[in-house]
């Protein structure tokens, strides 16, 4: 294991799938907090985010992207600290404006996010001083077309959200549906590679330093999405279903048919991509998750392991 270090002002807060990792930069005038969790988490949020700030304010909580893991909890966060100020990225500003469209996959994949007002916008090619360092704002479309992400060329750390993992990165929905979100991940893949990384703090999973063989991983991954429209579908909507259960923790099986009819990602997919009857993709997706460890079956109640 690389030993990793981070600049003193900062602090990475890892969460897991479930809810956004957090990052903490410690300034003189106050504390900034990137990305704040899923909703039904708040507690854990509020915990570490106390544990992070010690006695010190926080001024300001700043959002790479508007799904429900990254802002869940910014109005929680915001009565907890009322003194605080909400920054998002200006390319998310119609998303706002439009909120609980579908592409946010909120209510239409079955998540819940409290609306929040924001105060301030980040444009992309901004410089802002967090930390004590000055980091780049740069635009990484694509898994969401609104998307921020931070470089800090002194320290070469990047903050990449869900436009980077370990190797992986955040879901691009089917071509089909909209062939703009993939060709803009590519795009931003792209745009990533020219930048000198040492250390990368993504949405989610640990912190990790091979930035260039991670970045490869993920441009063959959606190059072979890119091929395979029904793959990104299956990923999408297996994604969005265990989510759900994860924070539902269970459901019972006979809900499941009437279930995928009224969710939109669920109804719309089978539509558009699998073209199954309820019963058969109610079946198939139950068997998918099943099939992933994360969810069991038994006593007719779904329930999350
Ligand atoms: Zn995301």
């Amino acid at each position: 294991m690389t030993d990793i270090s981070l600049p003193p002002n900062i602090t990475f807060i890892e969460r897991d799938w479930l809810s956004a990792n957090h990052v903490v930069f410690h300034d003189d005038d106050g504390a900034t907090l990137v990305d704040t969790g899923y909703i039904a988490f708040a507690d854990i949020t509020l915990a570490k985010l106390d544990t992070a700030l010690g006695n010190a304010p926080l001024k300001r909580i700043i959002n790479t992207h508007l799904h429900s893991d990254h802002i869940g909890c910014n109005g929680v966060v915001q009565r907890a600290h009322p003194d605080v100020t909400i920054t998002i990225p200006a390319d998310e500003v119609t998303a706002m404006e439009n909120w609980d469209a579908p592409e946010q996959m909120l209510t239409y994949a079955d998540q819940e996010a409290e609306p929040f007002a924001w105060d301030a916008v980040l444009d992309a090619g901004q410089t802002i001083t967090l930390g004590g360092l000055e980091w780049k704002t740069i635009a990484t479309p694509g898994h969401d077309m609104g998307s921020l992400v931070l470089y800090s060329p002194e320290v070469r750390i990047l903050i990449s959200a869900d436009a980077l993992w370990h190797n992986s990165f955040g879901f691009v929905v089917p071509q089909s549906i909209d062939p703009r979100p993939l060709a803009a991940q590519r795009a931003t893949f792209k745009r990533l590679a020219e930048l000198d990384v040492a250390l990368v703090i993504p949405g989610h999973g640990p912190m990790f330093t091979d930035f260039a063989a991670s970045l490869k991983n993920a441009s063959d991954k959606l190059e072979a999405f890119a091929q395979d429209d029904m793959k990104i579908a299956k990923n999408v909507v297996k994604g969005m279903f265990i989510y759900s259960m994860m924070w539902r923790e269970m459901m019972p099986v006979s809900e499941l048919v009437s279930y995928v009819k009224r969710i939109g990602v669920h109804r719309d997919y089978n539509a558009w991509l699998f073209k199954l009857s309820d019963e058969a993709y109610a079946d198939w997706l139950l068997s998918e998750a099943i099939r992933t460890g994360k969810v069991t079956l038994g006593d007719g109640v779904i329930r999350t392991v």
